[in-house]
């Protein structure tokens, strides 16, 4: 086996156990592959090893990449979105991770409005409220849903995060917690499932299923460094 099969292999083994871990079905939690940096042909390498499921965080590089390889992969996007882009990018991908502002829920609501599409959708949280990161703040969430919630074209999925880089995958655990919490407390204010978590990366995503994740966004576990 050629070793970016090994390494999918390795984190597919690594979830099925931290799902076992939890006590919870392999079948809860995806894994996104992110793509991001490597070429068409290493994502092609990666599909025949059995992968479908992809994820870009740069619009640029989804537009060039995305509609080299074959109609059956499917993409998701988990960077941030500037909002002339959004055009672009809905007719590539069946959800976005990273909606950080109302303004922009509203501006995709619009766009998948004249094109036809009902994107499924996260909302970013800065969970830990870095200054250097988007998303919402906890509170702005909070004063945001019901408006969120009112956008007719966006399905929204749940929540996402990256939380700071800790020294090791223990210190993402409060983050996460703190994620299920907040999606917990916003679900049964609004009477809505809110059933997806967007978290953990390759440092830490098997405390994230520990922690309630229903889809892991790993990168160079699977492809190598970037
Ligand atoms: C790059 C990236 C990932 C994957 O990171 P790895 O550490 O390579 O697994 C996950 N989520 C987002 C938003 C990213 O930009």
């Amino acid at each position: 086996m050629d070793a970016i099969a090994e390494r999918l292999r390795a984190v597919r083994e690594r979830i099925a156990a931290a799902c076992d871990r939890a006590g919870r079905a392999p079948g809860e939690v995806e894994l996104l592959a992110v793509s991001k940096t490597f070429p068409s042909e290493v994502v092609r390498e990666v599909a025949e090893a059995g992968q479908c499921l992809f994820g870009e965080n740069r619009a640029q590089e989804a537009v060039e990449k995305i509609p080299m390889l074959p109609d059956s992969l499917r993409w998701h996007f988990i960077g941030h979105l500037q909002r002339n882009k959004a055009r672009k990018i809905l007719p590539l991908v069946e959800a976005v991770h990273s909606v950080d502002s109302l303004r922009l829920a509203g501006h995709i609501n619009q766009v998948a409005a004249d094109l036809g599409l009902s994107p499924k959708v996260y909302l970013e949280v800065n969970i830990a409220g870095e200054a250097s990161k988007h998303g919402f703040q906890p509170g702005d969430l909070r004063a945001s849903m019901q408006a969120l919630l009112a956008l007719p074209q966006l399905e929204i999925l749940g929540l996402m995060a990256v939380p700071p880089v800790g020294p090791d995958a223990g210190a993402s655990r409060p983050w996460f917690l703190a994620m299920r919490a907040l999606r917990d407390e916003l679900s049964a204010a609004h009477g809505v499932p809110l059933g997806g978590l967007s978290m953990g990366m390759s440092n830490d995503f098997e405390v994230a299923i520990e922690e309630g994740s229903t889809i892991v966004r790993v990168g160079s576990s699977i492809f190598g460094r970037r």
